[in-house]
């Protein structure tokens, strides 16, 4: 009996893999009521229109979605291979919430998903968003700004940082559609759009074919808000415009790497403040420096759609108050430089971009430029380089950043004082794998850097200063700092010091294409060598899957609360400003 009942199970199991179609949206989607989305069908086989059947809660689809689907024959992939036929309808809308119950069936294949299209309360309850992500935002993070920003005595805190005074309200689940890692595009997406999706993919369901920018779409909040409000929307990033984060509030495709196209997405949809760096994506190919393969000229394109340009800190500052013109801000090629490099130590790209403004600075003008909307606005600031500075494991980069980016909560809070009728969001998008677990002290005895690891009792507490009150650390290189380890990363030397002379690059390729472990620092009195415990294509540490915390303040953040899927914090943003009043 027993094997039998093995036989059948495992029989089962085979033909249900082989046969079952893919349905986008995926089950157990969230889909605010009115937002427009592509419905995807995708069957393993050939099969013939006549024997596809499509019912929603038992009705023929056509009779509840109005219209009819392409159906498409044969479906190719790489090199001509036919992957099966498919059903596109795109454009979707659903006016009534409820359970959706989608049935499909074709030959011996068949799919059931559920949906849940959901309404929003009739009247919004806040006037503005901001919401703060810092990128790759871990606890460790937290915990370093604030030792190094504030110190600490007898095991007490010495001050408080802006977004410790902010409620942690939830946890948020990062995974994604088909992993439980993930990136920044589908991380930022799944907050933007409501849906979650693959790593690299944006504002779409990541589907079979190998185009990048055919693949279903669904509503970002950008778009959302141009169909159901007259608020402005503003994107502010450290990173290019074009990166993961900023690009979530315009962008449809399934590779982030489409940077070129994505900033046409950027011009579709026009937010009101764009700032950041990127602007090599912005002029044609024989532009030197350009990144397009294209002859598009983006910065006269937004100057004919009424925009005004920025390229550094003064001409910001002089822009942001001027007028009621859209402002874009383009303040580097690439990614801006870290506040470490452009504030303190002059390195990285700053010899040649001397005038960067940082987060503060951006997320004041954008303020001051969306709050004239008296309709007001959703404002995404973006602190990417806590990220960009974690994945090379330079800490002290990363944690820098992270004051800059609590300086920039900071700003936030001011404003929300002022205009209660404003939601703060601080988060992170995905967290990385990183601990601070205690101290180097040079002045412990002997030469190996690493018995002057202080750990438990002996870690005592670090001895930076802010002598003038900056809220950053006068030095990062003093005597006593924080020993802060990844969990994970390429093969390396740890040097137990900051990395004066510009971003640490752990690892550096080899002729066999693998990354080791980058020699340049293998002389640093005391290094010691770390093996990695990652494949060797990996040049820097990755992601973490764990948890993020997401702490939020003003009209809406009730909303907020326990476990959530970072999919349905949009709901909460969508219910603050009341974007899917059903229709009647
Ligand atoms: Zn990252």
């Amino acid at each position: 009996m027993r094997q039998l009942l093995l036989a059948l199970a495992s029989a089962t199991m085979l033909a249900g893999a082989a046969q079952a179609a893919t349905v986008y949206p995926l089950d157990r989607a969230t889909i605010l009521v009115g937002s427009p989305f592509d419905f995807k069908v995708e069957f393993d086989a050939v099969v013939k229109p006549e024997d596809v059947k499509v019912t929603v809660n038992g009705q023929d689809y056509e009779a509840v979605f109005g219209r009819k689907a392409e159906f498409v024959a044969e479906e190719k992939g790489e090199e001509d291979k036919v992957l099966g036929s498919a059903l596109i309808l795109r454009d979707l809308t659903i006016a009534a919430a409820g359970e959706y119950k989608i049935e499909v069936s074709a030959g011996s294949e068949a799919k059931s998903v559920a949906w849940d299209v959901y309404e929003t309360i009739a009247q919004p309850k806040a006037k503005n968003i901001i919401f703060m992500i810092a990128d790759g935002l871990s606890v460790a993070h937290r915990t370093g700004a604030r030792i190094m920003s504030k110190g600490m005595t007898e095991g007490k805190a010495n001050g408080r940082l802006a977004m410790d005074d902010i409620p942690p309200v939830a946890f948020i689940g990062t995974s994604s559609t088909h992993s439980i890692a993930t990136d920044s595009a589908n991380t930022a997406s799944a907050y933007m759009t409501g849906h979650k999706s693959r790593v690299n993919a944006l504002g779409v369901y990541a589907d079979r074919t190998p185009d990048s920018l055919d693949d279903p779409k669904v509503e970002t909040i950008a778009e959302a808000l141009r169909r159901t409000t007259k608020k402005s929307v503003g994107i502010v990033t450290t990173a290019e415009v074009e990166d993961a984060t900023p690009a979530a509030l315009v962008s449809h495709t399934r590779k982030r790497a489409d940077k070129a196209e994505i900033v046409g997405m950027m011009l579709d949809v026009k937010p009101d403040v764009l700032f950041g760096g990127g602007s090599a994506y912005f002029l044609g190919k024989d532009v030197p420096g350009s990144k397009r393969k294209d002859d598009k000229d983006y910065i006269a394109e937004f100057k004919n759609a009424g925009y005004a340009l920025a390229i550094d800190k003064t001409e910001l500052a002089a822009a942001a108050g001027a007028n009621d013109e859209k402002l874009l801000g383009l303040f580097h090629t690439g990614n801006m430089d870290v506040t470490l490099d452009r504030e303190f130590l002059k390195k990285g790209t700053v010899d040649k971009f001397p005038n960067q403004p940082g987060l503060v600075d951006m997320t004041k003008a954008a303020l001051d430029k969306l709050s004239k909307n008296p309709e007001g606005f959703f404002l995404m600031v973006e602190a990417a380089s806590v990220d960009k500075m974690s994945h090379p494991l330079d800490w002290d980069r990363a944690l820098v950043e992270t004051i800059e980016f609590d300086k920039a909560v900071a700003v936030a809070r001011e404003f929300a004082d002022k205009n209660p009728d404003t939601l703060i969001v601080v988060t992170g998008d995905h967290t990385h794998g990183v601990s601070i677990i205690g101290t180097v002290d040079d002045e412990k005895p002997g030469t190996e850097m690493r018995e002057k690891v202080g750990t438990y009792d002996n870690a005592g507490f670090p001895n930076y200063e802010d002598k003038d009150g900056d809220g950053y650390p006068d030095r990062v290189d003093v005597s006593r700092r924080l020993f802060i380890a990844a969990n994970n990363g390429p093969d390396h030397y740890e040097t137990f010091r900051p990395k004066l002379d510009g971003p640490f690059v752990p690892a550096v390729q080899n002729e066999a294409k693998e990354y080791i472990a980058n020699e340049a620092y293998k002389d640093v009195p005391g290094a010691v060598f770390v093996q990695g415990n990652i494949p060797k294509d990996e040049d820097s540490g990755v992601h973490a899957v764990d948890d993020i915390v997401l702490q939020a303040a003003g009209p809406g953040s009730e909303g907020f609360r326990g476990y959530m899927e970072q999919s349905d914090v949009y709901r909460v943003l969508a219910d603050t400003f009341a974007l899917g009043t059903a229709k009647d």
